[in-house]
């Protein structure tokens, strides 16, 4: 076989696993041989740049970066739709399409997937250009970004046609959207709004590599072009299927406009099911004749009509605006709410995020107030009902001292929340810090929860996670619901967080913007904490993705008094601060490419050390089971959750020894 030959075999046979795999959801392969396929053709590709091809399976890991995008104008404009909102309103638009068209009308019904749309175009099987909506008429050619979305095919299967342009909706489902934020959050960042924004804002990264990160999907809906030989909707949504898009099934093609508001009324109640938002139904008339002849107005297609399903709103009373004081001093004002009902979970509690937000909505305790679920998964108020404000009632004055330590709130110019300035004497953020520091992604300290944190800080035994390695069993036993097995366990966990590698220390440490990239960025370029300390801003924004924020961040850590002598202690209690020299030449990259999930108790290292394992040899480690985890390392005790999702999703489970068999 020819070099060439070897290569297109190879492409082909990964294109066929990536269809059953994302479309079918039916591997055929295991991830682990998919994988070493994906890395022989790497291996190939690199030696015969001859043979590059944009559309190869190998592309798909992004790498491309697009500084501007540039306009693209559509072959076939891309129209809005015309909204609906009862009953009424689909009667009136039937009335309208039979005065337009003879003989009896079908619809199809899909649902509206809520994202952003995309315009892809093939050609001779291939994907040639990925465009948005833009306004319409014109968009943006986002090509590189979008190629790194599983669901959206490289190359077709069957017999399509020559060229065609195909369009759909990329999604963020809510899992990967909840995964994404949970992320953000253990990173101390700001978490996402929601799943739209998200996915919508994903399209014009710059760097696809970091879309390639997103879980997107991309949904079909609609295919257009000449000559096609295709004469009905639901036609064009069972050939896209065919030639390897994702087109869900949920789609259902019906006889009559009472069917169709059965279909509204059953995805009204049951859209909480789906894995991702859809905010209505779009209603398509079926055949492409009768949609020739209703033809376009200057908006929207005669022919099709999204039925939107009401925001959930309800009113309730809010009772009290109370204000959380955040590990790193953020103040977040939280509404309490008289308890309501709001789109199935039961609603107490919505942040009203900062003091203008509050300035804004003049939202007052005792007023009767809105709440929406809307894309967003936490309720948010949306509005007062003054007609129902209460003669009493008092202007919300933003507090202006720590709730939790009195100490007086700052506000930089820059940023929309308040901080309590207080770092060494604020309860919640000297506890939240500690909680953080023996957390599982931190120190990952055996034995010790953060109850017993707050339990240890309040009775005075310790004031920082320095004070911590100087706990004895007898400090601890006198605190409540602690015997002598508990006590002694947490001593031992303590003293086995002496052993974390340098770079899960740094991110313990609590500084501000400094999450686990960060970290990891930092100790690679700097090696030791002594180097750290005393790096300069400029030096410090020199290092690769560290902006001026987390710089300034680092400085101000490092010039507390206080957070010097800390460090000093944990040095003087054998704390990891310098990248171990064994590490150093430990390090391989033969997991390039492979993600692992860790779960259960593990024999012969912890599963810290596992991960850290995985991570030494190129490996990613992320917490949740989703499509693109490579193995799932099962310890002793795996939850149950755990594993069915694992063979659901035909991730191949192993043990501890297969893991460690394999690194050697
Ligand atoms: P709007 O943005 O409210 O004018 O609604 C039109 C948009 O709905 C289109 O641009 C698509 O992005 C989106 N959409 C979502 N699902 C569908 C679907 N099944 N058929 C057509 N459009 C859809
Ligand atoms: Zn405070």
């Amino acid at each position: 076989m020819s070099i060439q030959q070897q290569i297109e075999t190879l492409r082909e046979e990964l294109h066929q696993h990536n269809y059953n795999y994302y479309i079918l959801d039916n591997a055929a392969i295991s991830d682990y041989e998919f994988d070493m396929k994906l890395k022989e053709l790497q291996v190939i590709e690199e030696k015969h740049p001859e043979f590059f091809d944009a559309n190869s399976p190998t592309q798909r890991v992004g790498g491309t970066i697009t500084k501007n995008f540039n306009t693209v104008v559509h072959d076939f404009r891309m129209y809005s739709l015309d909204n609906s909102y009862s009953k009424e309103d689909l009667l009136d638009w039937e009335t309208r399409i039979k005065k337009m068209v003879d003989g009896d009308v079908q619809y199809t019904c899909e649902l509206k997937y809520d994202g952003a749309s995309m315009n892809l175009t093939y050609e001779k099987g291939k994907l040639i250009r990925a465009v948005t909506r833009g306004d319409g008429v014109r968009g943006d050619e986002v090509t590189a970004n979008i190629k790194t979305i599983n669901t959206v095919p490289l190359h077709l299967k069957g017999d399509y046609p020559q060229r065609f342009d195909i369009r759909g909706e990329i999604i963020l489902p809510i899992e990967g959207f909840l995964k994404m934020n949970e992320d953000r959050l253990a990173n101390d960042e700001e978490p996402y709004r929601n799943p739209r924004n998200t996915a919508s804002g994903s399209l014009k990264l710059q760097d696809s590599s970091e879309v390639a990160k997103r879980p997107l999907e991309c949904l079909l809906y609609s295919i257009k072009g000449n000559n096609l030989n295709i004469s009905t909707q639901s036609e064009g949504l069972q050939k896209a299927r065919e030639w390897g898009f994702k087109v869900p099934k949920e789609a259902k093609l019906v006889n009559s406009i009472a069917e169709v508001l059965e279909y509204v009324e059953y995805w009204d109640m049951h859209r909480h099911n789906l894995p991702y938002e859809i905010d209505g139904i779009v209603i398509k008339v079926n055949s492409l004749y009768q949609q020739d002849e209703l033809g376009f107005t200057a908006k929207a297609p005669r022919w099709a009509m999204a039925y939107k399903f009401k925001a959930e709103q309800v009113s309730t009373r809010l009772n009290e605006i109370t204000y959380q004081v955040g590990r790193t001093g953020a103040i977040t004002p939280v509404a309490n709410l008289e308890p309501v009902q709001l789109a199935g979970t039961t609603v107490k509690r919505a942040s009203l995020h900062n003091a203008d937000q509050i300035e804004k909505l003049d939202v007052r305790e005792g007023d009767e107030v809105y709440v929406e679920k809307g894309g967003e998964i936490i309720p948010k108020i949306i509005a007062v009902d003054l007609s129902k404000r209460p003669k009493n009632s008092k202007l919300t004055t933003y507090i202006s001292n720590c709730p939790e330590c009195a100490a007086e709130l700052v506000r930089l110019e820059s940023e929309a929340k308040h901080y309590c300035p207080n770092y060494h004497g604020c309860p919640p953020q000297v506890i939240g810090r500690i909680q953080h520091y023996i957390s599982r992604k931190a120190m990952d300290i055996d034995g010790l929860g953060g109850e017993t944190v707050a339990l240890l800080v309040n009775s005075g035994l310790i004031k920082d996670y320095s004070d911590l390695y100087e706990l004895t069993i007898e400090d601890v036993l006198p605190l409540e619901r602690m015997a002598q097995k508990s006590a002694e366990n947490l001593v031992n966990g303590i003293e086995a967080s002496k052993t974390i590698a340098f770079e899960s220390v740094l991110f313990a440490l609590g500084i501000r913007y400094v999450g686990e990239t960060v970290a990891k960025k930092l100790v690679k370029h700097y090696k030791s904490i002594d180097n750290l300390m005393v790096a300069s801003i400029l030096d410090l924004v020199s290092v690769d993705e560290i902006g001026e924020r987390i710089a300034e961040s680092v400085i101000d850590f490092f010039s507390s008094e206080e957070n010097l002598n800390i460090i000093e202690r944990l040095k003087y209690f054998g704390v990891q601060l310098k990248i171990s020299a064994k590490k150093l030449a430990n390090q391989t990259d033969i997991l390039k490419g492979q993600t692992f999930v860790v779960s259960g108790i593990f024999e012969s290292v912890s599963r810290t050390e596992l991960k850290k394992l995985i991570e030494d040899n190129g490996g990613k480690v992320s917490s949740s089971i989703s499509s693109k985890t490579s193995f799932l390392v099962a310890g002793d005790k795996m939850g149950p959750s755990k594993r069915s999702k694992a063979e659901n999703l035909k991730v191949p489970i192993i043990s501890e020894s297969d893991f460690l068999k394999t690194l050697n």
